[in-house]
Formats: C-alpha cells, structure tokens, sequence
C-alpha cells in the first residue's frame, strides 16, 4: 500500500546512543493513531527521528511516506515527501513571521503560494488565532496555548499526507485544547490527514477519537489495542498494564546528555 505511513524496524536515536528500539507502524490515510507512553521512553525521540532533526539519526529500518523513502533525506525533503511534525517544544524563529515560513516552505515543494496570505486569514480566524501572532516571530514570545495554535494553523495551511504530533495538547486549557483537536479531527475525515498523536491525556482523544492507541515503552511499542487501552492506561498505569498483559518492560535508556557514550558498555 503506498498511500500510507510505514515505520519498519526502526533504530536510532542520538549520536552514540540508542533510543529506538525497533519501532513498527503503519498509518493509513485518514486515521488517528495515539502513541502514549511514560516520560523518557523515546516518544519525542522518534519524532525527531521520522522528521530527521538535527543531532537525531536512524541505524536501520526504513521509514516511507506514500512509497518514498525518508531516511536518508533532508528534513525539508522529508516535509515536502508530505510529513509535518509538531513538536513538542516548538523553536522560536525570531524575525520570520508564520507567513514567512509557510511561503519558504509551500515553495520548497512546488505548491501555488497565490491568495497564501487570504488562506490564513481565514485558517486564523478558524483556530482563534490573533492576527497578532501571524505578524509576529513565528513562537516568539507566544504562550504554550499559542504555540500549538499556531503549529495547528501551519499544520492546516500545509496540508500533509501525514502528521506527527507531539503532545499538542500539552499546556492547553480547555477550549485550546477543544478547537486544536478539532481543527485536526476535521482534516482527518476532509483531507484523508494521517496522524499519529503522541499523547498522556484521555481528554485530546476523547476529541480526536483514535483508530488505533500504542503504548510505547523502552524505545518501541509493546502493545496496541482500541480507544478502550487508553481507558485501561488511566486506571492501572504503564506499570500495571504491563504487569496484566505480561510484558517486559525494557529498561528505561539512561545516559548523561554530555556524554551519550557513558551508558554503553563495550
Ligand atoms: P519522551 O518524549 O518519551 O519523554 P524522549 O524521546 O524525550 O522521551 O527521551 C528519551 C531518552 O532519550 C531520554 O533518556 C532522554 O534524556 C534521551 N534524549 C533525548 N534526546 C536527547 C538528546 N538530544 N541528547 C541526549 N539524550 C537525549
Ligand atoms: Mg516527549
């Protein structure tokens, strides 16, 4: 199936140290994956690794968006391939408004940048989004609330194949958190979106109704099930959901970010 995400065997993490454990996952256009998993099990680790960020690198598996190979790509190649991350902490561009980025990187792909500022206009006005913050350093000085307004806003104008977010929900009061997951539920059932939400709230998928939830521990996921295994998470934690279904969970990956060599032993 080419129309799809497919994440095979996936290892890597940072220079000498191995976060990513083999990672398995197919998304299929149109459907919401949850990817939930304890703090330090390497779930911003292999975003960073699908959008292949600086400083972040694979050592085998294969990663492929509608048929295309993406390790071994530039990040913006990996954008334009049709994938968009949402990070978790999104970085300030001081000086380059939303408008700015959008035009860089609808050009990069060779998409019409024509009527780009009437879009996002209306796409602002859609999320709440103050036109403030569209003249504005893209994240610069913007709250949490704003932050993820503004990626959700990018994330529309975009319009990938897939997206990867990375607790967008995060830092959001209620309503914030209401009109991003619905702004992103919209483009799954309008725009055949994909999207694989990392998450540690039941509120952001009761929202955005999951297809599939995966927990994620040790570098990889050791389970999926429906909707109904966030409900279970909730109740009994990693631990005991582990404990039930007899899973061994893989120890947590420790090493000093000074020295990533420090927790190998030769
Ligand atoms: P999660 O998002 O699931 O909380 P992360 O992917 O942020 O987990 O982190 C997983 C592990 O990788 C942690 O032990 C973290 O300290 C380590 N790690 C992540 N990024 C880096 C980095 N750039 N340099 C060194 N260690 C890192
Ligand atoms: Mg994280």
């Amino acid at each position: 199936m080419s129309n799809s995400l497919i994440i095979k065997g996936l290892r890597g993490g940072v220079a000498g140290g191995e976060i990513l454990t083999g990672v398995d996952l197919e998304i299929l256009p149109g459907e919401v994956h949850a990817l939930m998993g304890p703090n330090g099990s390497g779930k911003s680790t292999l975003s960073h690794v699908l959008m292949g960020r600086e400083g972040y690198e694979s050592t085998a598996g294969s990663v492929t968006v509608n048929g295309v190979e993406l390790l071994g790509l530039e990040t913006w190649q990996r954008a334009a391939a049709g994938l968009f991350l949402a990070m978790q902490y999104p970085v300030e561009v001081p000086g380059v408004r939303v408008e700015d980025l959008l035009e860089a990187a609808m050009r990069a792909r060779g998409s019409q940048v024509d009527g780009l500022n009437d879009r996002l206009v209306s796409e602002a006005q859609r999320l709440a989004v103050r036109d403030e913050f569209l003249t504005r350093g893209v994240n610069v000085e913007f709250s949490g609330g704003e932050q993820k307004r503004a990626e959700t806003l990018q994330l529309a104008m975009l319009a990938p194949s897939f997206a990867v977010l990375d607790e967008i929900d995060s830092g959001l009061d209620v309503d914030a958190l209401r009109d991003v997951a619905r702004r992103v539920k919209a483009m799954t059932q309008e725009d055949g979106l994909g999207v694989l939400a990392i998450t540690h709230y039941s509120r952001l998928l009761t929202e955005l109704n999951p297809d599939v939830v995966h927990v994620f521990m040790g570098g990889r996921i050791v389970t999926s099930g429906g909707p109904e295994l966030a409900d279970e998470l909730e109740v009994e934690g990693y631990d005991g959901l582990a404990a039930r279904l007899g899973i061994e969970i893989p120890e947590p990956v420790e090493f000093n970010r000074a020295d990533p060599f420090s927790h190998r032993t030769f």
